[in-house]
């Protein structure tokens, strides 16, 4: 396991079909567990696939298409009956805070948590969460009705002391900030002492984006610019482009377009149309144009 990675629970579009489900992501970043999107049959997903479901304490979700966040009320409703007792942040939609009430209301059931939802804007990009381990920002996608992607970006892990060799030279406690932050320091006699003697290396920050759904829209890419992995729908293959273009949605090659403009490392396509069985010709289309290419396939994990 790595510090910051991500499990495909769904990647197909609309429907259950093929052995693909709805859009569902789980995001794993050091301690912190989020999920992306909840489309129908996601807690089942994320039993089988052994996440931690239970350690969650954001969702995103982003846009209210059923296929993006009909499993949520069944999540909730689980948390609650195995006396949830932690805060759960849903940002999403501000529509969302309705439906679940009502879902909740209709039912009787009061939550034994606390329920915090955050709207989403679809006008600019927003930073809406910023916690130790990373931010989380939100920015418009062009789709049919409101929505969002989203860009997760780790923090930089510092550099480490190396407790047993830093005991074999005399420093002053005083100076391992300064070790922490990369510097050389002087030890107790005034003797240089090199950063890499004593510190093993950190982390630089590192990103993760979220692109479903949208048309094609170059316009995203001042969003996503150099992200280390780039989730991009890719719903239909190209000599389906004017299927894509009038549900506002992207081909294989497109998102692969987004993914050169954005000068980003990896691409993984998803949110895959139920007319195609084999999904090869999707990943086949995009290596034309953007070589480092790989599926959603569910149950994968991408580390960024
Ligand atoms: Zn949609």
């Amino acid at each position: 396991m790595t510090d910051f990675q991500i499990t495909i629970l769904g990647s197909n579009s609309a429907i259950f079909n093929h052995g693909r489900h709805p859009s569902a992501q789980f995001v794993q970043i050091q301690n912190q567990h989020f999920l992306i999107d909840c489309g129908e049959g996601t807690q089942e997903r994320m039993h089988e696939n052994k996440v931690k479901w239970f350690k969650i304490d954001y969702i995103f979700i982003s846009h209210l298409h059923g296929d993006h966040y009909f499993g949520l009320i069944g999540l909730l409703t689980t948390f609650n009956l195995l006396k949830r007792k932690n805060k759960l942040t849903i940002f999403a939609p501000k529509e969302l805070k309705k439906i679940i009430q009502q879902q909740l209301k209709v039912s009787n059931t009061t939550l034994n948590f606390d329920l915090k939802f955050i709207a989403t804007q679809t006008d600019d990009k927003y930073c809406i969460l910023d916690i130790p381990e990373c931010t989380v920002y939100s920015f418009p996608l062009n789709h049919r009705i409101p929505t969002t992607g989203f860009l997760i970006t780790s923090k930089t892990i510092q550099r480490k002391l190396d407790l047993e060799k830093i005991q074999q030279f005399q420093i002053d406690k005083t100076q391992y900030k300064f070790l922490i932050d990369g510097e050389d320091v002087l030890d107790v006699n005034g003797k240089k002492i090199k950063n890499s003697w004593v510190t093993q290396k950190g982390k630089p920050t590192r990103s993760y984006a979220y692109c479903s759904d949208t048309v094609y829209d170059v316009q995203i890419v001042q969003y996503i610019k150099n992200a280390n992995l780039l989730y991009h729908e890719a719903t239909f293959l190209h000599q389906d482009k004017v299927r894509a273009k009038e549900t506002m949605h992207t081909t294989a090659l497109q998102a692969a377009q987004i993914a050169k403009k954005a000068k980003v490392q990896k691409l993984i396509l998803g949110h895959f149309s139920s007319r195609y069985y084999h999904l090869s010709e999707l990943e086949e289309e995009a290596k034309t144009v953007f070589e480092n290419t790989a599926l959603a396939i569910e149950g994968n994990i991408f580390s960024v």
